[in-house]
């Protein structure tokens, strides 16, 4: 007998051990490890979607025919598999190969010390190819996302026309999708999926064994089946795809997905297939049911930015965890883990994400990354925080997201600037500003808003790091014109910003 070991992301039917073996040859092996699930204060919801979506893809098999070997609560991995090893007495072990920098090697040494031969199969959860990836940025001194995602586009055909030309002839609608909605502006419901007696069973024992994890356990409404996955897909499809585009960088306060697909949470795990759901926006488009701007966008970000992190985080590890290009030492506060701040973008962006382990990338990026980034927060403490506050991080998607894209932590190596911004972004953008303790259009004084003296210290403060950047010139300029004592008034107020972040 063998065996094919899944790992809790890999609940895709697209396995390749699945085209070598069959029903007959091999038993599947799951395991819930309560050692990992424990490795930081994971969001109680993360935990049931995955060891929910865990059972629920055990049945699944079940269903076509496979045997499973489904280890629940166990304390480790070691000691799920050496029961497994006991029990089955395995030949070989088959596995896809893991998406965490690290993992296979510890299988691999688990496998050794049970005298077992693992064999490792390439990842059918990403369109990309590493070892391309990895000839396509040696000797480069920035990898611009742009560039490879125009190579994926002619890979894969999408929305690519018979003379090799993209379809409307842009490649990035970027510039288009900038747009806020109008107050009341009526957003589609989503789907959401009452638990069932599953999923039920793993919130007891998340509430049993896992009390300290971040956020709330209910309401909970995601989907846990591939089918439910895939309705909610098709939602998204039906009634947000079309304004996706347009709104996709707005902000909205008591809004938590506006026109979002939400899918990455599905696909990260396999219960979505990236390149399928890529092609089901194209249909859309090509069918007359969704703008090409906004089609062009969701196309992006699963065959672009999704495809491009991951390569990178590979081809950047190991070292890619520990870069901290500005020094920053400050403790991240308080309120991303409470929500107790006056900050009104900050509070209503974490009581969303305690509620429901989501918010979409502009939060991400422009509120909470960029917050941290001009207070100067240690970039592996907001690491660890985005990995176990969301639903949809895993290591190789917040390495090279927070401590590339967001906190410029990699020194340009991602991103061609910091994506630091002042309160002028995100009283564009949002309507968070309304209504906040702070005032927006203020730099100093009581009640100023602390992102605009912090945007402009945090300049000040990297001055030597940054200035050389061409694309930070205009700002410098800015700063360079501002009148010497409103500059003064500035530093010194963002030094006492510094000295009460944690009361902000
Ligand atoms: Fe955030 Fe400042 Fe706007 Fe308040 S005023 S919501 S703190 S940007």
């Amino acid at each position: 007998m063998e065996t094919i070991w899944i790992l809790g992301d890999q609940l895709t039917l697209r396995h390749p051990a699945f085209e070598r073996l069959t029903p007959r040859d091999a038993v599947v092996l799951m395991i819930e490890s309560s050692a990992h699930a424990r490795r930081v204060r994971y969001h109680k919801q993360k935990l049931v979607f995955l060891f929910s979506a865990m059972r629920h893809y055990a049945e699944e098999l079940r269903g076509l025919g496979w045997q499973v070997d489904y280890r629940r609560e166990q304390p480790s991995f070691e000691a799920g598999f050496a029961a497994h090893v006991q029990q089955y007495r395995p030949t070989r072990i088959w596995l896809m190969e893991p998406t965490e920098y690290g993992v296979a090697d510890l299988l691999q040494q688990l496998a050794a010390a049970w005298q077992v031969t693992l064999h490792q199969l390439p990842t059918t959860l990403f369109v990309s190819d590493r070892q391309a990836f990895a000839a396509w940025a040696r000797g480069k001194k920035t990898l611009v996302m742009e560039h490879f995602y125009r190579r994926m586009r002619r890979q894969t055909g999408l929305l690519i026309e018979p003379d090799g030309e993209p379809t409307g002839g842009t490649w990035n609608y970027d510039k288009d999708n900038r747009q806020v909605p109008p107050p009341h502006h009526p957003f589609p419901p989503l789907p959401r999926y009452a638990p069932d007696a599953i999923t039920r069973e793993v919130m007891d024992w998340v509430r049993r064994d896992f009390p300290d994890g971040y956020g709330h356990i209910e309401p909970f409404h995601w989907a846990t089946t591939r089918a439910d996955a895939e309705h909610f897909y098709r939602d998204f499809l039906d009634h947000r795809l079309d304004l996706f585009g347009p709104y996709e960088d707005a902000m909205v306060a008591g809004q938590s997905a506006l026109y979002h697909s939400l899918a990455s949470p599905y696909v990260n795990v396999g219960l979505l297939d990236p390149l399928e759901a890529a092609r089901q926006a194209e249909k859309a488009y090509r069918a007359g049911k969704a703008r090409l701007t906004s089609v062009e966008g969701v196309v992006r970000q699963f065959i672009g930015w999704r495809e491009f992190i991951y390569q990178l985080y590979w081809l950047r590890m190991p070292d890619f965890a520990t870069v901290n290009f500005f020094g920053d030492t400050r403790p991240l506060p308080h309120y991303y883990w409470d929500a107790k701040t006056h900050l009104r973008c900050l509070r209503e962006t974490v009581t969303q994400l305690i509620e429901t382990g989501h918010t979409h990338h502009i939060q991400r990026l422009m509120v909470l990354g960029n917050f941290a980034l001009i207070a100067g927060v240690n970039p592996q403490e907001v690491n660890t925080w985005f990995w176990l506050a969301y639903l949809d991080a895993y290591e190789w998607v917040t390495l090279p997201n927070v401590l590339g894209m967001s906190l410029y932590a990699d020194g340009g190596f991602l991103a061609t600037k910091p994506y630091a911004a002042s309160a002028a972004y995100i009283n564009r953008m949002s309507d968070y500003c309304t209504g906040c303790a702070y005032d927006p259009k203020r730099r100093h004084g009581d009640g100023a808003c602390p992102f605009n003296s912090l945007y402009w210290d945090f300049l000040d403060r990297h001055r030597e790091k940054l200035f050389p950047n061409q694309r930070m010139r205009m700002m410098y300029a800015a700063w360079d014109t501002m009148r010497a004592a409103e500059r003064e008034a500035t530093l010194a107020w963002a030094q006492q910003i510094l000295n009460r972040l944690e009361d902000l």
